[in-house]
């Protein structure tokens, strides 16, 4: 390409929800960052659990005591996050949070419980018990002890608030990378290329190690791996995605499950969903959900990959092979 068909990228940076947040723009705009940084700011400050204060800590507090009024988007987000609890088989639960804390994985003072610890929090992990009040736009936690948490829905909730932002901006190209949430606006401009280039990462590998690529353009793409958050003890891994049924990490084939889409809380929760449905329940389901689509990387270094309308995948890395 020659040099002047290829436009300037400006990359803005920041820490925020614990994680390295990347924002690419076609133009240089400061203005435009911070007030991206400021809105992630405000979401995370609204839904954090790892904080003493926020919207959510405030329902967990009164739980069994009192239901509590939220802002009309939070009320809207605990109801998507019960219904996709409620579905049936569903591995996505967002009373999971006393199982969370108590593991504390990736954490420090991250241990395995006891098998009695774990029997007697796995009773509050209700989600039937969520009490939503739409009129007065409230949330009660029924039983003393439940935790909502929406560590699972909550990058990709604030990513596509940031879509929403840019928007209203004027800006229809750009590239936001929440730390495994990455979405898309339009196409890049570089030179004539009509698609955005996201690295797939390899498990367990150097952390810019690439399994190979995915092409997108104005499109979700959301990772969740094993990899991400984990620890070790006694020579096994346990990982940040926790089986509701068990109680203990999700242990399947997979090592990541990867979710292309419209919107990137599609992508969150579907990660999540697809990942514990394993891979052949989750190739079967998604002929019935059309805008979702999915790459899966096994334990035995097969990328599995659903109808791929929405999204082009080319493998680089000899250690794994196209299934
Ligand atoms: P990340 O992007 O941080 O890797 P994920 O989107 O993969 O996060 O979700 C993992 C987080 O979701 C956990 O850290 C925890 O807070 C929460 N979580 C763990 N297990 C479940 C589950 N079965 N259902 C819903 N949320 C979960
Ligand atoms: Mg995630
Ligand atoms: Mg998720």
């Amino acid at each position: 390409i020659p040099m002047s068909s290829v436009e300037r990228v400006y990359s803005y940076s920041a820490v925020l929800m614990g994680s390295p947040i990347l924002l690419k723009l076609f133009e240089d705009n400061q203005q435009a960052a911070q007030a991206v940084f400021h809105l992630i700011k405000q979401q995370e400050d609204m839904l954090t659990v790892n904080r003493a204060h926020s919207q959510l800590m405030t329902i967990n507090h009164a739980a069994g005591l009192h239901p509590v009024v939220v802002s009309r988007p939070v009320f809207e987000l605990i109801s998507k996050a019960k219904t996709v609890s409620l579905m049936q088989d569903s591995c996505f639960n967002f009373t999971i949070g006393p199982l969370v804390k108590r593991w504390k994985i990736g954490f420090h003072g991250d241990t395995v419980p006891s098998p009695a610890e774990i029997q007697s929090l796995l009773p509050l992990t209700r989600p039937d018990q969520v009490m939503l009040d739409p009129q007065a736009c409230s949330v009660y936690l029924a039983q003393a002890g439940m935790e909502i948490d929406l560590g699972a829905i909550a990058k990709g909730y604030i990513a596509d608030r940031v879509r929403d932002l840019l928007q209203q901006m004027g800006i229809h190209q750009a590239l936001i990378n929440l730390g495994g949430n990455v979405l898309t606006l339009g196409t890049p401009r570089y030179g004539d290329q009509s698609a955005w280039g996201v690295g797939l990462k390899k498990p367990f590998a150097a952390p810019d190690a690439l399994i190979g690529i995915i092409e997108v353009a104005g499109k979700s793409v959301v990772t969740s791996g094993i990899y991400e958050r984990y620890f070790e003890q006694e020579g096994k891994i346990y990982h940040h995605i926790l089986d509701p049924e068990t109680g203990y990490p999700l242990d399947n084939e997979l090592l990541s499950v990867t979710v292309i889409s419209d919107d990137s809380v599609d992508g969150d929760i579907y990660t999540t969903l697809l990942y514990g449905m394993g891979v052949k329940k989750a190739l079967h389901y998604l002929t019935t959900v059309p805008h979702i689509e999915a790459i899966f990387v096994t334990r035995t270094g097969q990328v599995i990959l659903s109808s791929q309308r929405q999204f082009r995948f080319t493998l680089q890395d000899s250690d794994y092979q196209l299934a």
